[in-house]
């Protein structure tokens, strides 16, 4: 039985196309700067997101990290999303490794952060005091995208206060097709971004960080210390570049098919979210565990949450979203 699994965007499986990029890939010694696939994927993702400099790391959370750590000192501070994924999903690494303190705001029901709680959360310069110093947000914020017009006042804020503004752009392409712009209109208005080729892009593994040649100077020292110096890399970093040219554009399907899926759970009367990109959340209440395991009987892989988030990705076809309605009629009824 094929399995439909909704549960994330990093389960998708490497494309023959992208498997033979990989084969074909040209190889050296990363550490030394040396794998020539690694190099060009670097200077791929810095200039098509207008940055100096990128790093390839092997994931997210250390992509995150890395950009933390060299924008912070130990003792600085940084302000965060509630629910972001830096502050909630990644071990507290920035706080165990980089001695990071965050301060994190409740988010807004749009994904943003209200700038008025932001400007309040930054502390005096007093020594009583962490230093306040870097803004992280995070775009897309659980399948929503961040209105232009609000990054734009975010860097108008974090300039006039002193801050740097990073961003988690794990799905940063998703939101770049659903906004129908380049993704470094998204990105200029950033000192740094994290983001990863694993989620919807569909490669293996990978993330890269963008920055100045100093930060990227600084977070490749750091890369080091935490154990991310890899060697031949380039097979991986041959799929990163394959799947940022080939794999982009077709995000937009994803979106369609998570469109497809929310219209018809609610026109069985399920409370589905409001859906932008490849998220769908729907409220399961207390049901969530029966209806994973209905679902999981008819190979339909499914997380159990009274919020139930389903993503779409690579690895799903518009006639699989049909299915998955299917089941959730039957359950409905059962
Ligand atoms: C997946 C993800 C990351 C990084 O995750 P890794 O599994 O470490 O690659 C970071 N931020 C967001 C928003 C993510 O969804």
């Amino acid at each position: 039985m094929p399995i439909i699994d909704l549960r994330s965007d990093t389960v998708t499986q490497p494309t023959p196309g992208m498997r033979e990029a990989m084969q074909a890939a040209e190889l050296g010694d990363d550490v030394y700067g040396e794998d020539p696939t690694v190099n060009r994927l670097e200077h791929y993702l810095a200039a098509e997101l207008g940055f100096e400099a990128a790093l390839f790391v092997p994931t997210g959370t250390m992509s995150n990290l890395l950009g933390l750590m060299a924008h912070c000192a130990r003792g600085d501070e940084y302000i965060v999303g509630q629910q972001a994924h830096t502050y909630k999903y990644e071990g507290g690494g920035a706080a165990v490794l980089g001695s990071i303190q965050p301060q994190p705001i409740e988010g807004e029901a749009d994904g943003s952060l209200d700038l008025d709680k932001i400007e309040a959360a930054i502390k005096q310069d007093d020594f009583h005091f962490a230093r306040t110093r870097l803004l992280a947000l995070e775009n897309t914020m659980q399948g929503k995208v961040l209105p232009q017009a609000y990054l734009q006042a975010a860097r108008e804020l974090t300039t006039r206060r002193g801050l740097a503004l990073h961003l988690d752009g794990a799905r940063l392409y998703n939101a770049a097709v659903k906004l129908g712009v380049p993704a470094r209109q998204i990105t200029q208005y950033f000192d740094s971004v994290s983001v990863c080729l694993s989620k919807g892009l569909g490669a293996p593994v990978g993330s890269v960080l963008c920055g100045s040649a100093e930060l990227i100077g600084r977070a490749r020292r750091l890369r080091k210390m935490v154990g991310g110096g890899m060697r031949q890399a380039g097979m991986l970093a041959a799929a990163g570049l394959y799947a940022l040219e080939h794999q982009v554009q077709r995000l937009a399907d994803d979106h369609a098919n998570a469109e497809r899926l929310a219209a018809g759970l609610r026109e069985l009367g399920y409370a589905v979210e409001p859906v932008q990109t490849n998220m769908v959340y729907v409220a399961v209440g207390e049901q969530a565990g029966a209806l994973q395991a209905f679902c999981a009987a008819r190979g339909i892989k499914l997380s159990a949450a009274p919020r139930l988030r389903m993503v779409t990705h690579l690895d799903i076809a518009a006639a699989d979203i049909e299915q998955v309605i299917a089941a959730f009629a039957a359950f409905r009824v059962s």
